[in-house]
């Protein structure tokens, strides 16, 4: 720990919290972040040369695992042919059309440079497209870090306990409504309440920025429903579950068609991304083809590109998804078993290769029954795993995140650690 000790000292005196993302700084669990040298598959070092497996993936992005030879590569050729040219490439019209021949509800896509980006523009086009100003939003979900949508936001802000931030100007967040995750009473309330006036129901399909939430049978169907009858445009926020949790997305898995979609995190196979896209008719409204502004310098870079245009292409072949949800069922059954055999209370969420455990006995269906876990269990069981050489997010609010990089022997090495873990919990 003494290289990250030292380097948190200095970067204290340089940056905000000596970090550059809030969660980043373990103020959730305690003590000092690991400073990370390198990372390779499914491990990665700190700057005092220990080794870990990793779960955080970088939040979600390093499916493939770190540093996949077939990205490296490209990259490697890429960055030779200048790194930004603030003109059309090849690469945006590829990775374009491989969004929209994975996710059928994606006809158009627009490139961003992060998931923030990708959601504040969705919802700049959809109130546009529908002429309305109020958003729905719920308790617990991410959707960046933009004025509007800092109300409740789960991740960072649920593990500072700070769910709206100074600064945000309460105009901004006047017109976001809050609703309950899994509560579809709430919304159609809300919708009856302001009639003709909610331009977009924005959500995570499964959420993951409050630990990982499933949808209950019926919910996101229901929102569709909703949209439908009274105009609103329907957002999934697929920044996390976008292939991840399948081909095509969570939307793939539930049957369920957004009119919007926004992107982020495995597109940009590990460089800063983001996008949005849907139906054709809506997207037509963004500039230049319609009137509804929004612009960026860096959008589509090419680096970003090729390392997503990789990543994707390494995602689309045959019985990837097939094993990773094999992998990541073993590995979360069998660490269910270890938590049951312990004396600590905990309820385990997975779908596909994102998944939590709660320091509660649960049922977790929203955000005020994540936030009924155990802070302090979680945290001597983080620190515990830590020991064992497994790094997983510092905080109780976070997904964690298996890549197709974690061998069975990393798994069993991971299920030798969770006893430990338990025990430190309880
Ligand atoms: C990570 C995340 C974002 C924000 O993406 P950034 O690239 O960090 O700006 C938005 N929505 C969801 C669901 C996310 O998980």
């Amino acid at each position: 720990m003494k290289g990250s000790e030292q380097l948190f000292k200095k970067a204290q005196r340089y940056i905000p919290g000596g970090v550059n993302s809030p969660v980043r700084a373990f103020r959730a669990v305690g003590g000092t972040p690991l400073f990370i040298q390198r990372a390779q598959g499914a491990r990665i070092w700190d700057v005092d040369d220990n080794e870990y497996i990793d779960y955080v993936a970088s939040w979600g992005p390093m499916i493939l695992g770190h540093a996949h030879p077939q990205v490296v590569q490209a990259l490697q050729r890429a960055v030779e042919r200048g790194t930004s040219y603030g003109a059309p490439t090849a690469l945006e019209v590829e990775l374009a059309a491989l969004i929209v021949e994975a996710i059928p509800s994606v006809e158009s896509v627009r490139m961003v440079n992060s998931g923030t980006e990708a959601v504040m523009s969705a919802i700049r086009l959809a109130r546009g497209w529908t002429k309305r100003d109020k958003v729905i939003k719920f308790e617990g979900c991410y959707h960046g870090h933009s004025d509007g949508l800092l109300v409740k936001a789960g991740s960072g802000a649920t593990t500072f306990g700070q769910p709206d931030s100074p600064g945000v100007p309460a105009d901004y967040a006047r017109n976001t409504l809050l609703a309950p995750f899994n509560d579809l009473d709430a919304v159609t309330g809300l919708v009856k309440d302001n009639p003709g006036q909610i331009a977009c129901i924005v959500v995570e399909p499964v959420a993951g920025n409050m630990g990982v939430i499933t949808p209950q049978e019926g919910f996101l169907e229901g929102l569709r429903k909703v949209c439908d009858q009274e105009g609103i445009c329907l957002i999934f926020d697929e920044v996390i579950t976008g292939f991840r949790v399948g081909w095509s997305g969570a939307q793939g898995l539930y049957g369920v068609t957004p009119d919007l979609t926004c992107l982020g995190k495995i597109i940009g196979g590990g460089l800063p991304v983001g996008a949005f896209g849907g139906r054709r008719e809506i997207m037509e409204n963004l500039a230049p083809a319609g009137g509804v502004y929004q612009a960026g310098t860096l959008a589509g870079n090419p680096l970003a590109m090729t390392a997503g245009i990789e990543t994707l292409k390494l995602l689309k072949e045959a019985g990837v998804y097939e094993h990773l949800e094999e992998k990541a069922a073993y590995l979360c059954t069998e660490a269910e078993k270890v938590a049951h055999s312990s004396k600590t209370s905990t309820y385990c969420t997975r779908v596909g290769s994102m998944f939590c455990t709660f320091f509660t006995p649960g049922p977790v269906v929203d955000y005020d029954s994540a936030k009924q876990s155990d802070i302090d269990a979680f945290r001597r069981y983080f620190w515990a795993l830590l020991k064992g050489g497994i790094y997983v997010a510092p905080s109780q609010f976070e997904a964690g995140f298996l890549s197709l990089a974690h061998t069975d022997e990393d798994i069993e090495k991971t299920l030798a650690a969770l006893h430990g873990a338990f025990q430190a919990a309880s």
